[in-house]
């Protein structure tokens, strides 16, 4: 994914909203109040860390004009949209807001709670690896790969009403006219190859810079990236003893460490600090186990193996959590204390990983 075109992206955002709310406050008739309903265009199709950027970027265009026009006639700004995740980005945004008062960029106070001291010590155990978050380069990736050329201009082509059916398909597929991006009839149509979705050519191409999945369910094609914070490190050991439920097998230890730092842009509350983080987990050394350690290498290195929240354990903000890949963080107690035995987690973690588009294939 490209970040500078992300950052048009935000930059587009914010113009709008200021444009909006300048016209609207130019058009004011003596001292009426003024209130105005604002779609929440541009965030579209985003269903992961770059909402909360965009809606940071959007609450933020709002705080800026306000304060810069104090005379502004608005009382008040509904803001519309679809989607769920969206509202529920935005209240968080706006109630933190209110609590403090201050720009959502003002640095506060992190208290300090007294974590207990990380327990598990890796003396003498042998160091297999070590993982880091790796750089999101891949919006130079050939993603013509993804989807081949479809024609939509064959006469032979039979028409059902709003649907079309291509002949030269083996397993006729029904595709829509319209490209499910613009809504348009589709210029240079293209359908992916593992969805078979069909969107115009530079429709396609424009949002897999964004986000190389499909727009419409979602399939992902190339790497996503989570907003992890990118100087974390994870390093592997090899435990001689066994897991119950793993005799006579290894264990892999992963210790995942993050230095304390300031949230970023994309964060729920950017500039704010949060605390260093370490956590330890176990997987055994098995067939299964080792591949599930290929694919939590992988999610770490894309940055989704954490993310920056609530902490669902202790209900504290903004501190590093885990990100729905649910990890063994004991050897031993069975699934309520988060160990082993549990002969379903690896089928489970495997789901997880599969969620955030992180799979064997
Ligand atoms: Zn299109
Ligand atoms: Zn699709």
């Amino acid at each position: 994914m490209s970040s500078s075109s992300l950052e048009l992206h935000l930059i587009y955002i914010q113009t709008a909203i200021k444009n909006v709310l300048q016209t609207v406050d130019n058009m004011k008739r003596r001292s009426e109040e003024i209130s105005l309903a604002l779609p929440m265009i541009g965030t579209g199709g985003l269903t992961d860390w770059r909402l909360q950027s965009c809606c940071n970027a959007a609450s933020e265009a709002i705080w800026t004009y306000l304060k810069a026009n104090s005379h502004s006639h608005i009382r008040h700004i509904h803001l519309v949209n679809d989607n769920a995740e969206i509202t529920r980005i935005l209240r968080d945004i706006f109630q933190r807001h209110e609590h403090r008062e201050g720009p959502p960029s003002k640095v506060r106070d992190v208290p300090r709670t007294h974590s207990k001291e990380f327990e598990y010590h890796t003396k003498g155990l042998k160091l297999k690896e070590t993982w880091k978050v790796q750089k999101m380069t891949d919006s130079s990736v050939d993603i013509s790969k993804y989807f081949d050329k479809i024609s939509n201009s064959s006469k032979d082509n039979e028409k059902r009403g709003k649907l079309k059916i291509y002949g030269d398909d083996e397993e006729q597929t029904f595709v829509s006219e319209n490209c499910g991006i613009c809504m348009c009839e589709m210029t240079d149509p293209v359908r992916l190859n593992r969805c078979k979705h069909t969107f115009c050519l530079e429709c396609i191409t424009g949002f897999f810079q964004t986000k190389p999945s499909c727009p419409v369910c979602g399939f992902v094609y190339g790497k996503i990236y989570g907003d992890q914070p990118d100087d974390g490190t994870a390093s592997i050991y090899i435990d001689p003893t066994s897991l119950p439920g793993y005799d006579e097998k290894q264990t892999y230890v992963i210790i995942y460490e993050f230095p304390k730092g300031k949230q970023k842009s994309f964060h729920p509350d950017p500039g704010v600090e949060y605390e260093g983080f370490k956590r330890r987990a176990f997987l055994p050394i098995s067939k299964d186990g080792t591949e599930v350690l290929q694919l939590l290498k992988r999610a770490f290195e894309q940055g989704m193996a954490f993310t920056i929240g609530t902490s669902r354990t202790t209900g504290k903000e903004g501190v590093i959590t885990w990100n729905d890949i649910h990890h063994k963080t004991s050897k031993t107690g069975g699934p309520t204390k988060f160990g082993y035995p549990d002969s379903e987690y690896l089928t489970r973690v495997r789901e997880e990983l599969g969620c955030k588009g992180i799979t064997d294939e």
